[in-house]
């Protein structure tokens, strides 16, 4: 039955996609790809006081990598970066096989089906790892548009 569960939130989110498209004058932009399986994610943040205070994304790819983005865009929506970069080591450590931190992660426990899937796991962290990327661009005070293909990371 949790299974069941769980695979219709990520396709609800892979046919219905939250927050989905560009952001004009974003202060974090980035570009992650997943060679691997072809996936690609462009992902905008604005940042207002420290917040993540609009997320979206653009991309192509498999159900599990566009779902997962989706689903990321609203886990750290209103957000500060310092959470939002939590919650990205939570969900990335829930994918490489630790026990799910359930209340932080919310729905995002939905994906943890993938890790019986190696060869997916880098599909469900492709949007993570963007996140990341451009939190830490945006740190450094690196402009935005940064074209990453970070695939030792995933
Ligand atoms: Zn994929």
């Amino acid at each position: 039955m949790l299974e069941e569960l769980y695979r219709e939130i990520i396709l609800d989110h892979y046919a219905h996609p939250r927050n989905r498209g560009r952001l004009e004058g974003a202060e974090i932009a980035v570009e992650g790809v997943n060679p691997s399986c072809g996936d690609e994610i462009s992902l905008y943040a604005r940042v207002r006081d420290g917040r993540l205070e609009e997320v979206r994304f653009e991309g192509r790819g498999c159900s599990i990598s566009q779902a997962s983005a989706s689903m990321m865009t609203e886990a750290v929506r209103g957000k500060t970066l310092a959470e939002a970069g939590q919650l990205a080591d939570r969900f990335k450590a829930m994918m490489h096989g630790q026990p799910p931190d359930e209340e932080q992660l919310g729905e995002l426990v939905a994906l943890q089906g993938v890790r019986r899937f190696p060869v997916r796991i880098k599909c469900a962290t492709l949007a993570w790892v963007a996140l990341q990327q451009g939190l830490r661009e945006y740190e450094a005070g690196r402009p935005a548009r940064v074209v990453t293909s970070s695939e030792d990371e995933l």
